[in-house]
């Protein structure tokens, strides 16, 4: 009986308010999905040029909404108004629910967790947009854990349905419940997995980009492989293309918490061009030069 009970109050706990912490590419597309759905958001940065970057990434998906009849007009006002940039944490004490979505890098990630905790309430719900470290690992930096899971957004996050959800060893089922509510109201198709290296999809991802790269070393063309898995086999775009829409700097270092996870499954491999291409400062999309240039 109780646990009807417990239920029944997680179904109705709502998330009304969002905060997004980052304003790149994925914190930017996610701040917009919340305001086009009609729940407001607070995009958070350190830095101001990252903030009007991201409202303009915003400004430009609602044009081309509005371009193709998808998105009525008057929209175009009222989500941007929806989100609130802010360098400052104070402005976020009153939200429900904050979505962290920094550099893919564990110790940023565990101080901005740390720091988030301290300037929300105790019952706003805490999740992390990480694409492959480990939530148990981020969890240790919460004195709250119960609060705390993965919600993994895709690339660009406007276009792609699925949002994992990940249950670390101390996720509670109301948190679990209100990130899957939450994710529905944003348009998405919510998925519950465990913590593992990769989740599910860069699991499988992460394998197919290494046999990519072991082909660009025997010698391969990227270019003819692209157009032998977009064109010909059917998929949206081939695999440098999507790297250089991933980002070469995440997809590097995804690869290497990868094979440090399960290097059973997945191997660092020597002059991985993915990794020459980030040395390079060759970065894709997000700096308009990866494998391809970007006009
Ligand atoms: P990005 O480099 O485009 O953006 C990161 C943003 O975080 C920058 O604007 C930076 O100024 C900001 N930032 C850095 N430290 C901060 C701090 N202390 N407080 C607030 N903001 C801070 O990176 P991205 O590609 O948007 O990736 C963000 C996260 O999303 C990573 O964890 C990444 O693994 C994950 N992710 C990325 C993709 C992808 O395809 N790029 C897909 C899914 C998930």
């Amino acid at each position: 009986k109780s646990k009807g009970k417990k239920m029944a109050k997680a179904a109705n706990k709502q998330v009304k308010l969002n905060a997004v912490l980052g304003a790149g590419i994925m914190g930017g597309g996610i701040a917009y999905q919340s305001a086009v759905k009609g729940l407001p958001v607070i995009m958070k940065d350190i830095n101001r040029d990252a903030l009007n970057l991201g409202l303009t990434e915003a400004a430009k998906i609602l044009g081309k909404g509005i371009e193709r009849g998808k998105i009525d007009a008057s929209k175009l006002a009222t989500t941007l108004n929806a989100i609130t940039p802010t360098l400052e944490y104070s402005t976020i004490k009153d939200v429900d629910m904050v979505i962290e979505a920094v550099v893919e890098n564990p110790k940023v990630k565990s101080s901005v967790l740390k720091e988030t905790e301290e300037a929300v309430s105790d019952d706003t719900i805490i999740c992390s947009n990480t694409s492959t470290i480990s939530i148990n690992h981020l969890a240790e930096s919460l004195n709250k854990p119960e609060r705390f899971c993965g919600m993994h957004f895709f690339n660009p996050v406007h276009r792609m349905p699925l949002v994992e959800i990940i249950r670390g060893n101390d996720t509670s089922e109301d948190t679990i419940n209100t990130v899957v509510a939450t994710t529905l109201k944003m348009g998405k198709t919510p998925i519950v997995v465990n913590d593992c290296p990769g989740f599910l999809v860069n699991r499988v991802l992460f394998p197919y980009f290494a046999g990519f790269s072991k082909l660009i070393l025997d010698g391969a063309d990227f270019v003819a492989v692209d157009k032998v898995m977009e064109k010909d086999f059917g998929w949206p775009m081939g695999p440098a293309y999507l790297l250089d829409v991933v980002g070469l700097d995440t997809a590097d270092h995804a690869a290497d918490v990868m094979s440090q996870g399960i290097p059973e499954r997945m191997h660092k491999i020597d002059n991985d061009p993915v990794t020459l291409l980030h040395d390079a400062k060759r970065l894709g999309q997000k700096n308009g030069k990866g494998f391809y240039n970007f006009g």
